[in-house]
């Protein structure tokens, strides 16, 4: 054991006095090691303790909390109808209290006399005296940390293994504490934490860890949490000013005459939400700085021509634009209609993806370094190391929740240099482009989340849908009823109606997942949300329904149906996709590579088998598909849903339709963790912080970091060194800010 005057917030855990081996290896095994991590090691939640009686005041019926010692205990077999059980008698100083265990033999090895034990539970009449059956019981043993006899008392839980339990953890780190407390310093100053009413740090350490009340647990969440928060806003904070300051753009032009020509493209009047954001976006990219901004708008709300309006105005700038899109199926639909809308203009235009051939992709790389493709439109192909552009101007994200955070920042360092070897100061480097870069997500971001994980970013909304639009009907139906939702489709479909139908998994067999990557063939990319477990048996698939639906005497017998899914070449996804855009397919049967993006206007019957499979933001999107033409749309849900979670989505999605309504119903059934994916925030998840219940905290260290921020943009001050080194060890490698300063 080392004297405390060597002892450090890095002392090995196992060189602490009084900490066995054993345990030592447990706690390195859930991540502890030095003695600093005893004092992170959080509780998980904390247990109110009732007050305890002494045993005199025992009165029947009523709920008791006693202590007292074992004098005797007794084994009984079962027999004659009675239950086997186990009695033991607990005695204080004032008096007796019986207990019993029934069917519980094992407890003769637990509890011996001579054991002191706490004993919680119904207490009844039992001959002259009282008793408790099948008592809660904590046995106390005498090093243990003992609550007073009386008074309620607040006990911390901590995750535990099966190698240690949480009282050991409890009683390691009350030992500990007096040791690393003094060493933690406090980065807030006094009159910060008084203007906030915050504790200390080491105090908030101390009161979560051996809280005298309730009050100290919540007093020193709350301070914890706030640090959380507000290193992440600080980060978050810091890497927007460095955007703004320390990296250039190129200026597009913006003028009436370039908006009359690109908008003579355009096929319809765009929608006032439509202008306003490209209001937003005109502003953004005539600045030299780079501008980073996020586009809501609810599924089928038109972000896709506010993209190609802010593309060619690079190109009207002689820059160069690109759009990524999380499947190559969208990147091809893109691309397609892109193409359509500028036909006959003197826009080169490239398709990025990788179902490119080896030729046909160097060939294409060559063309965008040398400046010769003015759009390139591709899936996460575009973010590969060897692609360069000439002078990428504008970058798009589509579907930007399908993409990690470090794809979302790739795509914008790939400015190139080009154009900056005449704009560099006389004789100094040419200094990178970075492009203006715009996502777009038809998953609304709930506010509270938008704030944390994108405060980086500004934010323009497309709230209304274009003209002409009627609410999808969405019905929620029972799989049993399968034959009924079958024969109502081939009537729909004899009426002139076009259908989606989307199953699980492509063949059975397989058991492929329920989400089909469709043709994303980066591993990085893959959709994991959760609820959406893999197919199998008992799935249906692609297959099985086609065979089922278009065979002999099946519902949709000499109905023109297709399936699309991932694993087509992109000549068959083509094909497929402009037979059933342009209505000669009616019905097609597809995985869920068509969830995201997908615009076919004269759809408008969505059914989607196993709905209980998906999650919310799935579904929505999924009926997003109809509801984007004249014709009434139908989204009919099929499914059993097995847990209760899964009722409560299809019942949320029978009742909502508003995108933005969802996402925050989707937040609080599934919660944020959830919500984001591991990959998709890039964060490792909060400890203490919920940004549920802390929604106002989050406001709080927001405008706290806001201002801190714009008065010392570095943190570099003298008194700022532990801040900063706090936030950068926390979220510099994410926010990518280990450089700046
Ligand atoms: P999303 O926001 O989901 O990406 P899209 O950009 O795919 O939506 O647009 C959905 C459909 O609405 C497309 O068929 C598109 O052509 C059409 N659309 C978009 N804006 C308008 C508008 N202002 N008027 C009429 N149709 C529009
Ligand atoms: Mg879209």
């Amino acid at each position: 054991m080392p004297p405390p005057s060597d002892i450090s917030l890095h002392t090995p855990v196992r060189s602490l006095p009084g900490v066995r081996t054993a345990n030592a290896d447990a706690l390195a095994a859930l991540g502890v090691h030095q003695l600093g991590h005893l004092a992170a090691y959080l509780p998980m939640r904390h247990e109110l303790l009732e007050a305890e009686t002494t045993i005199n005041l025992i009165r029947p019926d009523s709920m008791i909390t006693a202590r007292g010692e074992v004098t005797a205990t007794r084994s009984m077999p079962g027999r004659g109808g009675r239950k086997p059980r186990f009695e033991a008698v607990l005695m204080d100083d004032t008096g007796r209290l019986d207990l019993v265990w029934f069917n519980a033999p094992y407890m003769r090895r637990t509890i011996h006399p001579g054991m002191r034990l706490r004993v919680h539970g119904e207490a009844r009449a039992f001959g002259p005296g009282v008793q408790v059956a099948n008592p809660k019981y904590t046995i106390l043993n005498d090093s243990g940390p003992e609550p007073a006899a009386e008074g309620a008392r607040v006990r911390p839980v901590y995750p535990a293994s099966e190698k240690i339990g949480s009282a050991v953890i409890e009683q390691i780190i009350a030992d500990a504490l007096p040791l690393a407390l003094p060493m933690i310093d406090d980065h807030l100053s006094e009159e910060y934490r008084r203007r906030r009413e915050l504790p200390e740090l080491r105090e908030a350490y101390r009161m979560i860890h051996r809280p005298g009340s309730e009050p100290d647990v919540i007093a020193a969440r709350r301070r914890l949490a706030y640090d959380e928060l507000l290193l992440l806003q600080l980060g978050v904070q810091m890497k927007r000013v460095h955007l703004r300051t320390a990296l250039r753009s190129p200026p597009l032009a913006v003028s009436p005459t370039i908006d009359r020509h690109i908008r003579a493209r355009f096929p319809f009047e765009l929608t006032p939400d439509q202008n306003s954001v490209i209001r937003d976006v005109a502003d953004d990219v005539a600045r030299a700085t780079p501008s980073n901004r996020l586009i809501q708008g609810d599924v089928g709300s038109g972000k896709t021509i506010v993209a190609l309006y802010a593309m060619l105005l690079a190109v009207a700038s002689k820059h160069q634009a690109a759009l990524m899109a999380p499947t190559e199926l969208l990147a091809e639909q893109h691309f397609s209609s892109i193409s359509r809308m500028l036909e006959g203009s003197k826009v080169r235009m490239r398709l990025l993806t990788g179902a490119l051939s080896a030729r046909e992709r160097a060939s294409a790389l060559d063309e965008l370094a040398r400046g010769e493709i003015d759009i390139a439109i591709g899936t996460h192909s575009l973010i590969s190391p060897d692609v360069a552009f000439h002078s990428l101007a504008v970058a798009i994200i589509d579907e930007q929740h399908r993409f990690g955070v470090h794809q979302r920042a790739s795509l914008r360092s790939k400015g190139g240099a080009a154009d900056g070897a005449d704009q560099a100061p006389a004789g100094g480097p040419a200094a990178p482009l970075t492009p203006h870069v715009l996502v777009m997500t038809a998953t609304p971001i709930p506010r509270t989340l938008a704030l944390t994980l994108f405060g980086d970013l500004d934010v323009s909304t497309i709230r209304s849908l274009p003209p002409g639009r009627k609410p999808v009907r969405t019905r929620v139906v029972p799989a049993s009823r399968s034959e009924d939702v079958y024969r109502f489709l081939r009537r729909r479909v004899e009426a002139g109606d076009q259908a989606y139908v989307v199953a699980p998994a492509i063949d059975a067999d397989r058991g492929d997942r329920a989400t089909d990557p469709g043709g994303v063939d980066d591993p990085e990319s893959r959709d994991d949300r959760p609820g959406v477990p893999a197919g199998g048996v008992g799935v249906r698939s692609i297959e099985s329904l086609s065979a089922r639906l278009r065979g002999p005497g099946g519902a949709l017998e000499g109905v023109p149906v297709a399936a699309m899914h991932g694993r087509l070449s992109e000549p068959e996804r083509d094909s497929v996709m402009s037979a059933f855009r342009a209505g000669a397919t009616r019905v097609l049967i597809a995985t869920t590579v068509i969830e995201v993006g997908v615009d076919v206007p004269g759809a408008n019957i969505m059914i989607v088998e196993h709905a209980e499979r998906f999650g919310l933001s799935q579904l929505h999107q999924l009926r997003g598909r109809v509801g984007r033409g004249r014709r009434q749309s139908v989204c009919i849900l099929m499914g059993d849903p097995v847990t209760e979670e899964a009722s409560r989505r299809l019942d949320v999605m029978r009742r909502v339709s508003d995108g933005f309504v969802l996402a925050e119903r989707d937040f609080e059934i599934r919660g944020p963790g959830e919500v984001l994916g591991a990959r998709q925030s890039g964060l490792a998840p909060f400890k203490v912080a919920d940004l549920m219940r802390d929604r106002d905290l989050l406001r709080l260290a927001t405008r706290d970091a806001q201002e801190w921020i714009a008065r010392s943009p570095t943190l570099s001050g003298a008194d700022e060194a532990l801040v900063r080194r706090r936030l950068l060890k926390a979220h510099g490698p994410w926010i990518g800010i280990a450089d700046v300063g």
